[in-house]
């Protein structure tokens, strides 16, 4: 197992992405934290975890929150005395064209996917500073270096935790903390729902790989930026995506 005893926060586990990844963490051997904003999610998904014989807790969190975020450090720390993994995955969406775009829109969406990766970097990375070693990964897009059509506010969150990634990966490699993230292309989960049909269907179109991701290939790119075999590899963008390029 890669990521035998390892402790990790995801956050946004409650379903999607971050579900499927708290699952195949729990395969792989690692003590999860659901941290999530929907409670409901977070029980269920606990539960799966435990089915599998992997211990696990549940923090109800809003990212936006600082001091919800401060206590989901202490109580992971309380539980599971370390912290080795934090997956900084939780992230929305509110689209519109620039001309219809409004401000709580624009300010919203910053605050979830920018400001939410920020304050849990920041809130984790002390204890990763004192223990001498962990790994961050950030939940990036594709959007976030091609750009898309209606979603400025999302594109700007997502090239900034880029510019977070390489930022924090100059500052805390040398402590022992690899920095990486991922930029999935467009993947089947309650966010892309939202999307009309044919968008989607015109995505997997454009991917040389003729279909859209699963929640399990963005998964398995987690595991391995988050696992020993990835321990020179800080600072990257992992592009999972079936080869789309806007
Ligand atoms: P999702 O299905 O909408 O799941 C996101 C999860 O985050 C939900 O459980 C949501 O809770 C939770 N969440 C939302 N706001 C939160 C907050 N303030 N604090 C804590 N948790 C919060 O999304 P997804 O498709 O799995 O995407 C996961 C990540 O991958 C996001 O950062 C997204 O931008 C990124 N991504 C996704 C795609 C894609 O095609 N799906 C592509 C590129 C990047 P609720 O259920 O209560 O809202």
């Amino acid at each position: 197992m890669r990521l035998q005893n390892k402790v990790a926060i995801i956050t946004g586990a409650g379903r999607g992405i971050g579900a499927t990844t708290a699952l195949k963490f729990a395969k792989e051997g690692a003590k999860i934290v659901v941290a999530d904003i929907n409670i409901e999610d977070i029980r269920k998904r606990v539960d799966e975890i435990k089915d599998l014989g992997t211990e696990a807790i549940g923090i109800k969190v809003d990212v936006t929150n600082r001091l919800e975020v401060d206590q989901m450090i202490k109580k992971t720390m309380e539980a599971f005395g370390t912290i080795d993994i934090l997956i900084n995955n939780a992230g929305i969406t509110q689209d519109a064209r620039l001309v219809k775009m409004t401000e709580e829109q624009f300010d919203k969406v910053v605050d979830v996917n920018l400001k939410g990766t920020f304050n849990c970097a920041q809130a984790v990375s002390p204890i990763m500073t004192t223990q001498g070693k962990g790994a961050i990964i950030n939940a990036s897009s594709v959007v976030g270096i091609y750009g898309n059509f209606g979603q400025t506010n999302y594109a700007a969150t997502k090239f900034g935790v880029i510019g977070m990634t390489k930022t924090w990966c100059k500052e805390l490699s040398p402590k022992g903390i690899r920095v990486n993230a991922v930029a999935p292309g467009f993947i089947l989960t309650p966010m892309t729902e939202k999307m009309p049909q044919k968008v989607l269907d015109m995505m997997a179109e454009k991917a040389p790989m003729k279909r859209l991701g699963t929640p399990e290939d963005i998964a398995n790119a987690y595991v391995f930026l988050a696992s020993d075999e990835a321990s020179f590899i800080s600072g990257a963008v992992l592009e999972v995506t079936g080869g789309i390029i806007l």
